[in-house]
């Protein structure tokens, strides 16, 4: 372990950008985004079942209708019927008119009948669209309960990882100067996450950006504690 706070400073980072990397990974796993695809299709799902569902009602509130009619045209019908039995003795005028309403009523149910047929016709697509829509629906909540236990275990493990990363890098972090860990908080803040960076060859590692020869060159010939910053991104530059 060094005690070189520049050496302190770059392992800093180095967590700082493995806690970075994870918490991406936690946001970007791919069970979820397969997850989301499912609960998009299972909300589709939900709104077509909705609206067959608002067609079979207006349909059996038809239905209901007609066989109200049904059924006031039934009880008109057996009324007359009881009264031309009743009355045997009834004028053969009224009788006749009485034989008369009851083929009209009986016609009219008919027509009735035939009518509410056609309703009961019209829900029979409908009843089987539903049916696929509830097996579908079945399939992708099964589907989607297994990747919801796939997201919740993928997260635990990045959660675990993200735990033990977190707890080595505030002990090192505690061992940094306060001047040059405000001064890297600072410039992390202001840098995407990245405030220090390792001098490689000619290159920082930060901005990935090459320097001049004679900047590499003055670098290196300071003292190895002086803090110096990259040219072009400005972040702190680690000498090896
Ligand atoms: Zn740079």
């Amino acid at each position: 372990m060094t005690d070189e706070p520049q050496q302190i400073l770059i392992t800093v980072q180095d967590f700082d950008t493995s806690i970075s990397q994870l918490q991406h990974r936690k946001a970007t796993l791919g069970e979820r985004k397969e997850l989301d695809a499912l609960e998009s299709q299972l909300a589709e799902v939900a709104t077509r079942t909705a609206e067959r569902q608002v067609e079979r009602g207006a349909l059996l509130e038809r239905q209901a209708e007609l066989e109200d009619q049904i059924g006031t045209l039934t009880a008109r019908r057996r009324t007359i019927e009881d009264r031309m039995y009743a009355d045997r003795s009834a004028a053969a005028r009224d009788l006749q008119a009485m034989e008369s309403e009851v083929r009209h009523l009986t016609q009219r149910r008919a027509e009735i009948e035939e009518a509410e047929l056609e309703v009961m016709e019209e829900q029979e697509p409908i009843d089987a669209a539903l049916a696929i829509l509830v097996e579908d629906r079945a399939q992708l909540q099964a589907t989607a309960d297994v990747l919801r236990s796939e997201v919740v275990a993928a997260e635990a493990v990045v959660d675990a990882e993200l735990a033990s990363v977190i707890v080595a890098r505030a002990a090192e972090a505690k061992r940094l100067p306060t001047e040059l860990s405000d001064r890297y908080e600072t410039l992390r803040a202001r840098l995407g996450g990245t405030g220090a960076a390792r001098l490689i060859g000619n290159h920082c590692a930060g901005c990935h950006l090459e320097l001049p020869s004679v900047e590499v060159e003055r670098l290196r010939r300071l003292p190895p504690a002086e803090v110096v910053t990259c040219d072009q991104c400005g972040r702190i530059l680690v000498r090896s």
